[in-house]
C-alpha cells in the first residue's frame, strides 16, 4: 500500500499528461482553419474585386483571431507543459466544489448555509482585500471546516505583471490569510485562471500549488440556476474540480449577485450525491491515494521526462 498523498507529491513534480477532450480539438482546429483562410486569402489573387488595402486589413483581422484563440488556449491549457498545476483529481467518485473571489458579505453566508444543510465541506479561493473587508465572513468559512486558498490580493491579472507585483499579489494575500484566519494555505488559483510560464514557475517555486479546474458553472455569465445546476452535473466527472463563484463580477471583482450560484448548488450536491459522488476539498483531493495510477505515473515520467 502506498503512503497516502506519495502519488500527487510525485505528480505535482514532473509533467503530468493531459486528458485532450474533444474541445481541445475544437479550439486547434479552428484556429488551424483560420490560419489556412488567411493563407488562401494571401495567396488569392484578388485584386480585380477587392482593394490591396481590404486584404491586408482581412489577413491581418483573422491572425488577430488565430493568434488569439491559440494564447487563449495556451493559458487555460499551457500545452501539456503543467508541472506543479492540478486541473482535476484521480479517478474516484469524488468532487472537489471551489469558490473564488469571496469573501462576500452577501453570498458567502448563503453558500456556507446551504453548505451545511448537505453537510459538504468546500474549498474558497479568497481574495485577500476582501478578506480584510469582510473578516467576520472569512472566518465563519474556516470555523465550519471549509479550506481556503489564495486568489490574489486585488484580482488583478497575472498576466502581464513584474516579479514584485506577483510577489504582492500572493504574499501580501498569505499575510492577511494568517492575520485574520490564523492558518496558511498552499493552493493558489491565478484570477480567471490566466498565467503564463514566469506565473507558473514563480507560484511552484515558492511551494504552491496552482489549482485549476475542470468543470466550471460558467456562473459569472448571469446564467439561471437550472442551467448552471445542468451544466455543472452533465460535466462532473470523478475527479472533478468545480468551478463556482460566492463573489465577483466580470470587471471590478465584486459586485455581482450570486443568488443564481447559491440556488443552482442547492439542486447540485444533492443530485452528484445521487450518482454516487463524495464532496472533498482541493487538498483532499490531492491526498486521496490512487494506487493503480501511481504504479503508472512514477516510471512513465521517469522514462519519458
Ligand atoms: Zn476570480
Amino acid at each position: 500500500m502506498k503512503k497516502k498523498g506519495a502519488y500527487w507529491r510525485k505528480k505535482l513534480h514532473r509533467p503530468r499528461i493531459r486528458h485532450v477532450s474533444l474541445q481541445d480539438f475544437l479550439w486547434l482546429f479552428i484556429a488551424l482553419f483560420i490560419a489556412t483562410a488567411v493563407f488562401v486569402i494571401y495567396q488569392a489573387d484578388l485584386t480585380r474585386s477587392v482593394s490591396p488595402l481590404l486584404k491586408q486589413v482581412a489577413i491581418a483581422s483573422l491572425s488577430f483571431l488565430a493568434l488569439s484563440i491559440l494564447i487563449t488556449y495556451y493559458e487555460y491549457h499551457a500545452f501539456s507543459k503543467s508541472e506543479g498545476i492540478i486541473r482535476r483529481g484521480p479517478k474516484e467518485m469524488v468532487v472537489a466544489l471551489t469558490f473564488d473571489d469571496g469573501p462576500s458579505p452577501e453570498y458567502t453566508d448563503m453558500v456556507l448555509d446551504v453548505l451545511k444543510k448537505h453537510q459538504v465541506k468546500a474549498t474558497f479561493f479568497l481574495v485577500g482585500k476582501h478578506i480584510r473587508k469582510y473578516p467576520q465572513v472569512a472566518k465563519r468559512i474556516i470555523e465550519e471546516g471549509h479550506e481556503v486558498g489564495n486568489h490574489t490580493y486585488s484580482h488583478r491579472d497575472l498576466v502581464p505583471s513584474s516579479k514584485r507585483r506577483l510577489y504582492k499579489e500572493i504574499f501580501e494575500t498569505q499575510k492577511v490569510i494568517n492575520e485574520y484566519l490564523g492558518i496558511n494555505t498552499r493552493l493558489f488559483r491565478p484570477p480567471r485562471g490566466i498565467f503564463s510560464e514566469s506565473v507558473r514557475k514563480f507560484v511552484v517555486n515558492h511551494g504552491f500549488t496552482l489549482v485549476l479546474w475542470s468543470v466550471s458553472g460558467v456562473d459569472w455569465a448571469k446564467m439561471p440556476p437550472a442551467l448552471i445546476a445542468k451544466r455543472i452535473i452533465r460535466y462532473a466527472h470523478p475527479g472533478a474540480i468545480i468551478l463556482l463563484h460566492d463573489s465577483g463580477a466580470l470587471i471590478r471583482s465584486e459586485g455581482h449577485s450570486r443568488l443564481n450560484t447559491v440556488r443552482a448548488l442547492d439542486r447540485i450536491i444533492p443530485a452528484l450525491k445521487e450518482k454516487g459522488y463524495r464532496f472533498v476539498t482541493v487538498s483532499e483531493l490531492m491526498n486521496i491515494s490512487a494506487v493503480e495510477e501511481t504504479s503508472v505515473s512514477a516510471e512513465e515520467f521517469a522514462i519519458k521526462y
